[in-house]
Parts: C-alpha cells; sequence; structure tokens
C-alpha cells in the first residue's frame, strides 16, 4: 500500500479508537491536508482519490461523531475501490483469488514425480491413481446444498487419493478449495501430441514435436575441455533421431535410458544426418502416448509437478465431471449449438481432439458471458421496476431554448436530447450513458435536459470530476438556464466545490435542502453527507469513468429514484458496451459539430523540437493559444521524463521570452489551479504549461496546439484526451507528439494517434493491446477478471449470448418455471445473492 494511504489509515485508527472526536491529529484531521495531498501525489495515488480524501476530511470537523465515523467509513470504502490492498471489503463471490507465484513448468521440475511433502504425508510415490467418489452419487445429490452441486463437488480436496493437507494448502493457494474448483482450474495451455510427425518422415528445416523412447546418453568434452555435448539419441518405431546439447552438463543426468520423452524444436542436418541443436523436452507418460494425446499443461507452483497436478486433475475429472450437472436448458444449449457442460469439463482438461476442445472452450465461455448478459438485463430490468416521476417535454419552450443557442445541434445530438426526453416521459427512471468523443458537444444536450426538469419544478444535479470542469459546467448551464429569457434566477443556480468558501457552502446547503436552489454543479462536494435536497429528480455526472460505483449511488440516494445520465468521452467498444455497460441505455453523439476540422497530429523526434517550437509561435502570432503537456511534476520518481515545472523556468526564459506562459500543475490547490485555467481562457496568457490536469472536459476554443512531451509515456485513451483539447474551433488545429527517445518515435500508440481522430478507433485498439482496464476505469472492472475462458473482446460470442439470454427472459424474467430452477440457482451463485449496483 501506498505510504500516504497507509498514513490515512493509521490515523483513521486512532480516530476510531478516540471515538470520532477529531483529535487524531492535533487541530483536527483536515490539518493532515496540506502535506498529505502532496505525499499522495507523490506516491501515485489518483487524482479522484485524492480529491475524496480532500473533501471528506475538509468537513469532517462539521460533522456530528456518528456522521464522522460514517464519513470516514465510507472514504475507505471508496480508496479501497480503487487501491483493492487497501479496503477490508470481504472478497465477493465473482473475484477469483489470486494465484501465488504462477511458475513456468521447467524441465528440471518435471521428472521428480514425487514431492517432499507427498513422502511426508506417508503417500506411495506415484501419481495418484482414481478411486471411488467418497459417497454414491444419488446420495450426493440428495445432501447437497443446491441441486445443481452434487455435495462430492464441494467436497475437500483431500477426499483425493494423494493429497493430504499440505497439497490441499498448495491448490487452495492456486484456488482450489473443492472438487468442483478443480474442475474449473483450467490448463493454461495444451501440448498437441496428436500432430506428431514419425521420425522417418522428418524433413531437414521442419519445427516439430517429436516423441521417443531415449536410446542412449553421451557426454563428451569439446574445445580443450571447455565446454560439454550431451548427445542423445531417441527413437520410436520408425527411426532414430539424435539430439545434442551444449554445455548443459546436468542434463547427463536427467535423461535415463528408457524413458519416453517429447521434444521441440527445429530439425537441422550435422555430417547428412538430421539432428536437433537443444531442443525443448519434457518426459512423456507413456499413456499419454496412447491415450490423451492432447495434453493439459497447467499453471503451476514450485510445490507440485505438472505430472503430478495431471493426475489429481485426472482422478477429478473422470469421476466428477460427469457427475456435474447442467443448468443450461436444452433449449438454449440447442439454440446455440452448445455441448453439454460434462462433455466440455472433460473435454477442456483431457481433450480428444483439437474440434473437441474448441467446442469445449466455446462452451465455457459461453456460460460465463451468458450469466454476465442475465446479471446486466436483470438490472436492467430491476431499475425500469420503480417508478419515476414523468417529465412532459415543454417542446415550444425547448425549441426556443436551443435556437438560443449560438450553434445549431448536430443531429446525433438531437437524436440524444430525443432519446433523454423519451426518458424522461416514460414514468421509469432514467439510466441513461450519452457517449460522444471529446468535443461533439455532450454538455449542451445535458443542459438541455436539466432544463426540462427544473422548468417542472424539480432540482438538478450536475458532478464533475475537477473544480476547473465544474467551473465550466458552471459557466455553460448558467448561459443557458439563466441567461436572458432563461428559467432560472442567478441564485438559482449554484457552485459547490471543495474550495467554495464555507459560508457560501452552507447557504448552499440550506438553498438546496428548502428547494430554493435548483440546480447544483460541482465536484465531489455535492455527495458530502450534508448536502440534501427537497427533491432530487435529475442527476448528471461527467467523464463517469472517473468516479466510482459508490458515488453514483450516493448521489442517486439523494433523490428517489432521480433520472439519472452519465457522461463519457471515452469511447466504449460495442462489446464493453454490451457486457460491463449493458444495463445502461447508450446513446450515441458519433458527429462533430459541422466547421470542424480534424487535429493534424505529427511524431516529432526529441531533437526536431524546435520545429514544435517555431509552430506555436506562429500561431501565437496569429492570436492562437497552445497547450505544452508534461507527463510528470517533478523529477522525484527518477524517471526522466521532462518536468512541467522544470521546463516551465526555461520555457518561459529561453524558448519563448516574449510571450505570456501559465503554469498548471496537480500540486496547486484547486482555487490556484482554477484561476490559472480561466487566465488561459480569457487569453492572458499565450501558452498553458501543464501537466495531465488539463485532460479531462476543459474547453478553450481558441487554442489550436497541443505539444505533448514524453507522448510515450501516456495511454491511448490518455492522449486522444488530450488531443481533444485542441479542435474545438473553426482554425485549423495540431496535436505534436515528442516521445523521450528517438526509437520511441516506432511506438505503436503514437503512430494510432497519428493515423486517425476517431477515438473510436483508438479504443478498439487499446481495448485489443492493453485489455479492458482503460476502459473500466473504477466501473466493474472485476467484470473482465472473472472470465476464465471467454474474452471481453469476443463481441460475436456477446451477442450470442446477449440474445440468448433476452430470449430467457422473455419467455420467464424471474426464472420461476421448473425448467429453469436449476438455471436460477446457478445464476445467483456466479452474482452472488446481493444484486449490486453495476451502474
Ligand atoms: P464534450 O462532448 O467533449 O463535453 P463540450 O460539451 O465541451 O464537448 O463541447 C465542446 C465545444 O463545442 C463547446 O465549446 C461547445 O459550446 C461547442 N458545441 C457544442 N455543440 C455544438 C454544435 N452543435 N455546434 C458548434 N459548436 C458546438
Ligand atoms: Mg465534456
Amino acid at each position: 500500500m501506498q505510504p500516504s494511504l497507509e498514513k490515512l489509515r493509521k490515523f483513521f485508527r486512532l480516530e476510531h479508537e478516540n471515538k470520532y472526536a477529531n483529535t487524531a491529529i492535533i487541530g483536527g484531521l483536515a490539518m493532515m491536508l496540506d502535506y498529505w495531498e502532496g505525499e499522495a501525489r507523490a506516491d501515485g495515488v489518483t487524482e479522484e482519490v485524492i480529491q475524496a480524501v480532500v473533501s471528506r476530511l475538509r468537513s469532517y470537523e462539521k460533522l456530528s461523531p456518528e456522521g464522522r465515523a460514517e464519513s470516514l467509513k465510507g472514504l475507505w470504502k471508496r480508496i479501497g475501490e480503487t487501491y483493492p490492498e487497501a479496503g477490508q471489503k470481504p472478497k465477493t463471490q465473482n473475484q477469483l483469488p489470486r494465484p501465488p507465484r504462477v511458475v513456468e513448468e521447467s524441465p528440471q521440475s518435471v521428472d521428480t514425480s514425487v514431492l517432499p511433502s507427498q513422502r511426508e504425508e506417508n503417500q506411495p510415490p506415484q501419481a495418484p491413481k482414481p478411486r471411488p467418489a467418497p459417497m454414491p452419487r444419488s446420495e450426493a445429490v440428495a445432501g447437497a446444498k443446491t441441486s445443481q452441486t452434487p455435495a462430492a463437488l464441494n467436497a475437500d480436496l483431500t477426499v483425493l487419493q494423494g493429497v493430504g493437507p499440505r497439497h490441499a494448502e498448495t491448490l487452495a493457494q492456486l484456488g482450489m478449495k473443492t472438487l468442483g474448483d478443480m474442475l474449473y482450474y483450467f490448463p493454461r495451455r495444451y501440448e498437441d501430441y496428436s500432430q506428431l510427425k514419425p521420425i522417418k518422415s522428418l524433413f531437414y528445416g521442419d519445427v516439430v514435436t517429436v516423441l521417443g523412447t531415449i536410446q542412449s546418453v553421451h557426454s563428451r568434452p569439446v574445445r580443450g575441455g571447455k565446454m560439454t555435448i550431451i548427445e542423445v539419441v531417441i527413437s520410436d518405431t520408425t527411426g532414430s533421431l539424435r539430439l545434442s546439447y551444449f554445455n548443459q552438463p546436468w542434463l547427463a543426468n536427467r535423461f535415463k535410458q528408457g524413458d519416453a520423452i517429447a521434444v521441440s524444436g527445429k530439425v537441422d542436418q550435422y555430417l547428412g544426418r538430421l539432428v536437433m541443436n537443444s531442443p525443448d523436452w519434457e518426459p512423456v507418460e507413456v499413456e499419454n502416448l496412447h491415450t490423451a494425446r492432447i495434453v493439459p499443461i497447467y499453471s503451476l507452483t514450485e510445490k507440485i509437478t505438472q505430472k503430478w497436478l495431471r493426475g489429481v486433475m485426472n482422478q477429478v475429472v473422470t469421476h466428477w465431471a460427469p457427475a456435474v450437472v447442467d443448468a443450461l436448458p436444452d433449449k438454449i444449449k440447442l439454440g446455440a449449438r452448445l455441448v453439454s457442460l460434462s462433455e466440455a469439463l472433460m473435454q477442456a482438461h483431457f481433450p480428444v481432439s483439437q474440434d473437441r476442445l474448441k467446442a469445449a472452450r466455446e462452451r465455457l465461455a459461453f456460460d460465463e458471458i451468458f450469466y454476465l448478459q442475465m446479471g446486466v438485463l436483470r438490472q436492467k430490468r430491476d431499475w425500469k421496476s420503480v417508478e419515476g416521476r414523468r417529465f412532459a417535454i415543454p417542446l415550444d419552450q425547448l425549441e426556443a431554448r436551443v435556437a438560443s443557442l449560438p450553434f445549431t445541434l448536430t443531429s446525433a445530438q438531437r437524436k440524444s436530447l430525443d432519446e433523454i426526453c423519451a426518458d424522461l416521459d416514460s414514468g421509469k427512471p432514467m439510466n441513461r450513458l450519452v457517449q460522444g468523443d471529446v468535443g461533439s458537444g455532450k454538455t449542451v444536450v445535458a443542459a438541455l435536459a436539466a432544463s426540462i426538469v427544473v422548468s417542472n419544478g424539480a432540482q438538478a444535479a450536475i458532478m464533475a470530476p475537477t473544480s476547473i470542469l465544474a467551473e465550466q459546467h458552471f459557466r455553460n448551464f448558467t448561459n443557458l438556464l439563466a441567461g436572458e429569457n432563461g428559467i432560472l434566477k442567478e441564485n438559482e443556480i449554484r457552485l459547490l466545490i471543495g474550495s467554495t468558501p464555507d459560508i457560501r457552502k452552507e447557504e448552499i446547503r440550506q438553498g438546496l435542502a428548502d428547494g430554493s436552489v435548483k440546480v447544483v454543479i460541482g465536484t465531489h462536494a455535492v455527495i458530502e453527507p450534508d448536502v440534501m435536497f427537497k427533491d432530487l429528480q435529475f442527476i448528471v455526472i461527467d467523464e463517469q469513468h472517473r468516479f466510482g460505483v459508490e458515488q453514483r449511488k450516493e448521489l442517486r440516494s439523494k433523490g428517489t429514484n432521480p433520472h439519472l445520465l452519465v457522461m463519457t468521452a471515452t469511447p466504449i467498444p460495442r462489446s464493453l458496451a454490451l457486457t460491463v455497460f449493458g444495463d445502461l441505455d447508450i446513446s450515441v453523439i458519433d458527429e462533430m459539430p459541422v466547421g470542424r476540422q480534424p487535429v493534424s497530429t505529427h511524431i516529432l523526434r526529441p531533437q526536431e523540437r524546435e520545429r514544435a517550437f517555431t509552430l506555436i509561435r506562429g500561431q501565437i502570432r496569429d492570436g492562437r493559444q497552445a497547450f505544452i503537456v508534461y507527463p510528470l511534476i517533478d523529477e522525484s520518481e527518477k524517471i526522466e521524463a521532462r518536468a512541467a515545472v522544470d521546463d516551465f523556468e526555461s520555457l518561459s526564459k529561453e524558448i519563448f521570452p516574449n510571450l505570456k506562459l501559465g503554469l498548471l500543475h496537480g500540486r496547486m490547490k484547486p482555487a490556484e489551479k482554477d484561476e490559472v485555467m480561466m487566465k488561459f481562457r480569457d487569453k492572458e496568457f499565450d501558452i498553458l504549461v501543464s501537466t495531465t490536469v488539463v485532460e479531462v472536459g476543459v474547453d478553450v476554443p481558441n487554442s489550436t496546439v497541443m505539444l505533448i512531451e514524453g507522448a510515450d509515456r501516456f495511454g491511448l485513451a490518455q492522449l486522444h484526451q488530450l488531443r481533444g483539447r485542441v479542435g474545438r474551433g473553426a482554425e485549423q488545429s495540431y496535436c505534436l507528439l515528442i516521445p523521450t527517445h528517438e526509437d520511441a518515435a516506432e511506438n505503436e500508440r503514437l503512430q494510432a494517434m497519428s493515423q486517425t481522430n476517431s477515438g473510436f478507433e483508438l479504443a478498439d485498439l487499446d481495448l485489443k493491446t492493453r485489455g479492458p482496464g482503460e476502459f473500466l476505469g473504477t466501473r466493474q472492472a472485476g467484470f473482465a477478471t472473472t472470465l476464465k475462458m471467454a474474452s471481453i473482446t469476443d463481441v460475436s460470442l456477446i451477442e450470442k449470448a446477449r440474445a440468448q439470454a433476452q430470449a430467457l427472459f422473455e419467455r420467464d424474467p424471474y426464472l420461476q418455471m421448473p425448467e429453469h430452477s436449476l438455471l436460477a440457482e446457478a445464476f445467483e451463485r456466479f452474482w452472488g445473492t446481493g444484486k449490486g449496483d453495476v451502474s
């Protein structure tokens, strides 16, 4: 855990011991913020977590001891979402236990078929043999907790022959506690001996796996005794083959005449005869040659061998896979062309052929995605099962407001607005995600929607991840809602951020509670426990990936089934839209306002930096502004990234002596940041030198250059967000990427950036190369990690599973039909009993 979080924990514990008297720190907990914030940033703690801590601790003093206890508890939970090692949450059912260090199988470890621990347990020194189930199957089913799981599958592993308490412990570290767990501990890969070539038909240059029995082992010195060569001759029924191992003298004792081994590598030639030089090899159990010709390779720990685990697994699979009850109704299996669960489990471990292995994996992957789909569909259904206030759409008013905008809405904005209007008028709470690339104009859509709710007398809350952004929204909303002909008076729409003076905060809280404030726009400050609403009906959460599930929940709980609109600029690939976000309705703004030109993106080598500066000077001469972004605030982490603070000096003194430069970085107080941003917006600065704090949402249409230093250090999503800060006006804009080192110019991400302006294409690429973590943000990142067989990027599988789940819910929405009882149980098991808010 980060030292700064550790520190926090200590203080919280102390505070708990002091009965929340706010005495853990002299002067109160909030006193620690001054230095803590800096330490946390230096520790790399995320900005959201820092902001959460800051805002909670600032208001801590004013709470009652009970309120304080709640507040710290909630805060710690929030921290645990981002830093699970800090949270003390009990494991949820669909979190996999973390496997201990998994070691690659090495030939050296394989031929020890028996381990010391096993001998200590007084077991015979062979791979375990199957033995009958500990109890008859019929009894097992009768005694089971659920009808789907025969009790035997819940049994301890010590019921297995050859597995004593020590081995059970080792297997538990790998995530296997019961026989059922073992069935679902799938091989990491397979060795396919079914494609073997007989030695006779080998050709020079082939890359193959060959099986043979060791005929002879010779070791001889070469190069005057400085090195050794071990020569091994193996043979099968068709011929023999020489293997040479250079300078690995210890191998001499490992090869034993008469043993069967599998060797893989390239066939070479020496003095006209075929040889293999230092091929990979592993011992083969003779029965593999005849029976299971595709051999599973499992992830291991140092304490067990492949051969041993395979033996135990064989026992389990042979006896219990057939006993597994298949919860999937036949109708679905037929519809999706799936094999039975027993077949799938058997073939996944000990496949008879590649085809059957493929079918097995497909079935198991389907299960995972199918339960996931049932979960999100159920969530969606549950949301729609409560009442939401209906808001009639005042069409004339709305059109007048649209007409008063300085631009016309794009048709994509229109469409999203229509969808939102339909939700508001539906009698069900809206639960909608608006997804639109940076600069596509989401804010105005949200503001128009808010105007509908407000003109009906209810309240709206808008939450943004940073105070800069909240302030910007506040201006936009104010223009639209409280300008001339607006529906609100100035003091009915308020900004509530961490730096809002206490006295003003109190006034806003009062106004929200008595209903005189209609719209509040802010940061995490709006979810503070002491913020209460008279009639909160509409919630907008901007840049939703920056918030945790908890925070959305908290805000939602301040109203009665309020309408929820979440917005994101992070493009969501279809596969994730259907799974992780599958419970939300989605509107896509896939069109840019007219007149926008794509940002022209270039990768420059570090020594071409002067070209970038020349371009910036030219743009500024034409009245434009520029951003220069650095990856880090200082060099404390010994990363040689150029640092904003240091370079700011030389930039302003040497490079741009005649221009006005502003500096923005994460260690500044929110109020200072806001001030710098506002000055930049008001053209008091020509250039804003910044760390990534400008990343999200900031809108300064006059800026046309985004220069990113150390560009190779940023993720794609981040680079795209940064680029989105320019290209917001009608002028041609530029994004210049300068990697840290020259060779990093080949960086795949930078190339992708220069080739497309589409956030959607970049997202797809990012998902493929880096996995889904980047997109999920704090939202159920666990989703993806629960998948063992399925890939979250497999759209066709996801669609297939979704179609089946949808059809099932149409037939039997609450899974009450007798033929679905097994399924209902399996479903509960997959999701746990708590339904959880997955939005
Ligand atoms: P984002 O979707 O990234 O949140 P914003 O809502 O900040 O985008 O909008 C980006 C800019 O585009 C703002 O300056 C906004 O006023 C402007 N804008 C929004 N819609 C349109 C439109 N239809 N035509 C022209 N400009 C628009
Ligand atoms: Mg925005």
